[in-house]
């Protein structure tokens, strides 16, 4: 299938699902997280695919949710439409990811912010370049209590969860290495390749066994409550787009808000 924001191509039993709006650093639009749910899908019924990899053209792998067509069409949502739109298209669509019945792996570079984190963070394992940075800085930006998907404690650990989130603060490739939450850190010119040789080995390994070994790790954190957690935080997210902070930050303009994270 022909898309627009997002490029999938399969070579051999690995298919790339690609971010494809390097100009606006993979801004994720409702077309472009629309098309990556319609990829994701077309991947795993493609029964010659054993291994999805999501990654972003470009310099930036996602600077997160397209804030300027945020603004445009949806910065006066209701309650109702937001609850609408943001369970579809980012907890649904994020937890399609997770639930995928073959091995995800995220390839990172740049820029991978807000949005952009929770999507790759979905994924089952993350292979990031040396120039690669993470941030989730919407608490400190927007008034918003984290993005949609609480992800961040279950890859972080609550205690460095926390200190990104309190602070809005870049962290490094190296130093999510550390801390547990990227698998592979290599030179940008290497991650291309990198990330196709973990999934090509990856590949080799039996299908079914895979399913079944991802479905029980996945239990497991489902068992520590995972969903419900996640699912609970969905709930307080939308309430923290109807407080005050929230409202201040969109009227000052949602994209502005994140420009000024950035600077400070
Ligand atoms: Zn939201």
């Amino acid at each position: 299938m022909a898309y627009e924001h997002v490029l999938s191509e399969v070579r051999g039993p690995v298919a790339t699902i690609w971010l494809n709006r390097p100009d606006k650093r993979n801004a994720q639009s409702r077309k472009l997280l629309d098309e990556l749910d319609a990829a994701l899908a077309e991947a795993v019924r493609d029964d010659a695919v054993r291994v999805i990899v999501f990654a972003g053209k470009g310099d930036h792998f996602s600077a997160g949710h397209d804030l300027r067509e945020a603004q445009e069409s949806r910065a006066d949502f209701t309650v109702e439409e937001r609850w609408a739109y943001e369970e579809l298209r980012y907890l649904d669509y994020s937890l399609r990811i997770w639930d995928c019945p073959k091995p995800t792996i995220a390839s990172v570079q740049g820029a991978c912010v807000a949005a952009g984190f929770m999507v790759a963070n979905m994924c089952d394992l993350v292979v990031a370049s040396e120039d690669a940075f993470f941030a989730d800085p919407v608490v400190r930006t927007l008034g918003a209590c984290a993005v949609e998907v609480l992800v961040h404690p279950w890859v972080l650990g609550a205690r460095r969860a926390k200190e990104i989130l309190f602070t809005g603060d870049r962290f490094s490739a190296a130093d999510a290495l550390s801390w547990g939450m990227v698998n592979r850190v290599v030179p940008r010119a290497e991650l291309e390749t990198a990330t196709s040789d973990l999934a090509n080995r990856i590949a080799e390994t039996p299908a079914f066994a895979l399913k079944l070994v991802k479905k029980s790790i996945n239990r497991t954190l489902d068992i520590q409550g995972f969903r419900n957690a996640l699912n609970a935080h969905f709930d307080t997210h939308q309430l923290s787009h109807v407080a005050e902070a929230f409202k201040t930050a969109r009227d000052a303009g949602l994209a502005n808000a994140i420009q000024k994270g950035k600077d400070s």
